[in-house]
Parts: C-alpha cells; sequence; structure tokens
C-alpha cells in the first residue's frame, strides 16, 4: 500500500474513534482510575480500569477535547484490555504513536499521550 493511502486509512481511523469510540463511558466496578489533562490544548482523560488477578479485565475512558487526545485513549483502551499489568509496565511513547499510526507534531504529542500519562497513573491507583 502506499504511504499517500496508509496515512489516509489511519487518519480515517482517527475521525471514526473520535465520533463513534468503542470505549467511552463510565465503568462499573472499576477499581484503578485515573484522570489528567493537558492544559495547552484543553484535553482531558479518564481512564477506569478493572483490574482482575493482575490482567486488565475490563477499560473505558471519559473526558473531552481533540480527536488526537480521544481516538488515541479510545484506542489504547483496546490495546491494553486483557493484557496484564507485567505486560503492560514497558508500555511507552513509541507504542502509543504505532497504534494511533500517524506522525504527530511536538505539540500534538501531549495530546495523543494524555491517555497513556493517564493509564499509567491508574495503575497506581489501584484499590480494591
Ligand atoms: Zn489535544
Amino acid at each position: 500500500m502506499a504511504e499517500e493511502e496508509l496515512r489516509m486509512l489511519y487518519t480515517e481511523q482517527i475521525i471514526d474513534r473520535y465520533k463513534n469510540p468503542r470505549n467511552f463511558g463510565e465503568l462499573k466496578g472499576a477499581n484503578a482510575e485515573a484522570e489528567d489533562m493537558n492544559p495547552i490544548c484543553g484535553d482531558r482523560i479518564k481512564m477506569q480500569l478493572k483490574i482482575e488477578e493482575g490482567r486488565v479485565f475490563d477499560v473505558k475512558y471519559s473526558g473531552e477535547g481533540c480527536s488526537i487526545s480521544q481516538a488515541s485513549a479510545d484506542l489504547l483502551a483496546d490495546f491494553i484490555k486483557g493484557k496484564t499489568i507485567e505486560e503492560l509496565k514497558t508500555l511507552q511513547k513509541d507504542d502509543v504513536l504505532k497504534i494511533l499510526g500517524i506522525e504527530v507534531t511536538a505539540v500534538r504529542l501531549k495530546c495523543a499521550l494524555l491517555s497513556l500519562k493517564a493509564f499509567k497513573l491508574a495503575t497506581l491507583n489501584l484499590y480494591r
């Protein structure tokens, strides 16, 4: 597939996730959550996790902001669902950018990584 086609595909994916998120909402029975924001853009993301025996059993996010921040939260939620906290410990910037599939500018980087930050915070806020 040509690079240009790929880029369009990923851009479509982001618009689609922004308009029709799969993982948006309140998670009942969550036992870990965290909220973070990106003041530069006004993005806000709350990640809620249900962790059982060290595995992310379910995840939902809520919040508001630009399409990059919201789409990346939705895609990240898909990615982490079913994985163990141990596996996700090493999750980092480059992984999220790969999931997102587009190149982001320095300003947009904070938008793209906000959900990762909230997720990492949530894993520290585990209550039982
Ligand atoms: Zn943003």
